[in-house]
């Protein structure tokens, strides 16, 4: 049995080879696996209840998958936190708490999507705990399809202008951060996606060694870790050309 994790391939309709090498992977996982989707999976989500033949053919395609015995998992990313009960329901996956722990070869793992970790962006986190409250989020979703729009590209845009400004080091994460969610959670293993910055890290945790794997967006490559008896492997591979 092998398990899958993907993040930040930012779907979309106009994303036609991003698309594509989500349904080459798609091809990957079998009868048994997991796949994990730690967050980003779309580019903007503005509601289950919005209507749109790329969505319906994203969801008619995970939902086969896991007819056919894939077990999935999804995590919310910053683009897409407003993903629901109701398309978690219509694609049969499991949507998971960030963080949460899962066991992987007899081990404990953390799962993150990772935005939480960049705790040196004290803009965005304001942002996070605001679009995050239940509250904020049963109003968003009353409003109509074209007001949730406007906010949706007003954000954009202030979050570009705002990145543009910011020193690098503030949108990565912040390794205080990255050992205090791993002592929480007592464990040694971290997985996460939303940097953008695919690599394994080991370093020092309290004397323990401790590794933290980040996985990669799908702008220019896809990107998935593999783990299986054999291990973790951290790969990438071409996007078809379409
Ligand atoms: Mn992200």
């Amino acid at each position: 049995m092998t398990h899958w994790f993907i993040s930040d391939l930012h779907l979309a309709p106009e994303e036609t080879r991003i698309t594509a090498g989500f349904l080459d992977f798609m091809l990957e996982p079998q009868d048994g696996d997991h796949l994990y989707i730690l967050g980003d999976f779309f580019n903007y989500w503005l509601g289950d209840d919005v209507p749109h033949p790329y969505i319906d053919s994203i969801k008619s395609l995970l939902k086969a998958t896991s007819e056919r015995g894939v077990k999935m998992f999804f995590m919310h990313g910053n683009r897409d936190f407003l993903i629901g009960k109701q398309f978690c329901k219509d694609t049969h996956i499991t949507l998971l708490e960030d963080p949460s722990i899962i066991t992987l070869n007899d081990e404990s793992v953390l799962l993150m999507h990772g935005d939480s970790l960049c705790t040196l962006d004290t803009q965005y986190m304001a942002f996070r705990e605001m679009v995050r409250s239940q509250e904020w989020q049963t109003q968003f979703l009353g409003k109509s399809l074209e007001d949730r729009l406007a906010f949706a590209n007003q954000a954009r845009d202030e979050s570009q202008k705002g990145n543009a400004q910011k020193e690098q080091t503030i949108m990565d994460v912040t390794q205080s951060e990255v050992d205090a969610s791993l002592t929480n959670a007592n464990v040694t293993r971290l997985i996460h996606g939303h940097t953008h910055r695919p690599a394994i890290h080991d370093f020092d945790l309290d004397g323990a060694n401790a590794q933290r794997i980040v996985l990669g967006d799908w702008y220019t490559q896809g990107w998935y870790l593999k783990v299986n008896e054999q291990g973790y492997r951290l790969v990438d591979f071409d996007l078809p050309v379409v």
